[in-house]
């Protein structure tokens, strides 16, 4: 099974792939996590993104695709992968039509003033990728699943939050319109709490699976 996830930054993709990744055996292929990884570790391709991420603009989709070829390639994708983040644009839509199969896009759905409070309040685990919200951390400063320690992600601040969101509804958007006409599109509401969304990604899934 390969599955696309959709959403706002902010949405709860992340979460929502750890748990469906878990449940599922999937692998998580997350765009920004391996920008992310190549910028750690100053590789030419994360100098590059830097550059694009820090704005709150999206990676070249020449750039983006490449990467995204050779890891669904890899061995352990075989039987299914999850896409997290990817595609991001048409362009990056079309290119994967040409080499994947997709069989359900999870369209996870966020009210625009959420996001705001809930990107600038985020913690990220730095082992494990797991998300936290301050309010709900209470001091904590290490990550209740594996004891990473968690940071600040440099472009959860308002100003880059709010071009990330410019962006998102100029070229991400588009996109639900492109997998509702293919028949994939799969609607789900991120209002309450990341289990009851959960709960509706995964009866989606078993019925899929069935
Ligand atoms: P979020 O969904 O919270 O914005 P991500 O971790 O998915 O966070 O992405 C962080 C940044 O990485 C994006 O703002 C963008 O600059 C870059 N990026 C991630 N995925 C893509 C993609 N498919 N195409 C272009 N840029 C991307
Ligand atoms: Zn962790």
């Amino acid at each position: 099974m390969n599955i696309i996830l959709l959403g706002a930054p902010g949405a709860g993709k992340g979460t929502q792939a750890t748990k469906i990744s878990d449940g599922y055996g999937l692998p998580h292929i997350s765009t920004g996590d391996i920008f992310r990884e190549n910028i750690k570790n100053q590789t030419p391709i994360g100098v590059l993104a830097k550059s694009f991420i820090d704005k709150g603009q999206l990676v070249p989709d020449e750039v983006t695709c490449k990467i995204v070829e050779e890891r669904i390639a890899r061995e352990d994708c075989k039987n299914g992968y999850m896409l997290d983040g990817f595609p991001r644009t048409i362009a990056q839509a079309e290119a994967l039509d040409k080499i994947a199969n997709i069989d359900l896009v999870i369209n996870i759905q966020v009210d625009f003033g959420d996001v705001m409070e809930r990107l600038c309040g985020r913690r990220v685990c730095k082992d494990c990728g797991e998300s936290y919200h301050v309010s709900r951390l209470n001091g904590a400063t290490t990550c209740s699943r594996c004891g990473g320690e968690l940071y600040q992600r440099k472009d959860d601040n308002p100003e880059t939050v709010q071009s990330r969101l410019e962006v998102y509804s100029a070229q991400t958007e588009p996109l639900i319109a492109y997998y509702t006409k293919k028949g994939l599109l799969f609607n789900v509401v991120s209002d309450s709490t990341p289990e009851a969304t959960y709960e509706k990604v995964s009866a989606k899934l078993d019925a899929l699976l069935k």
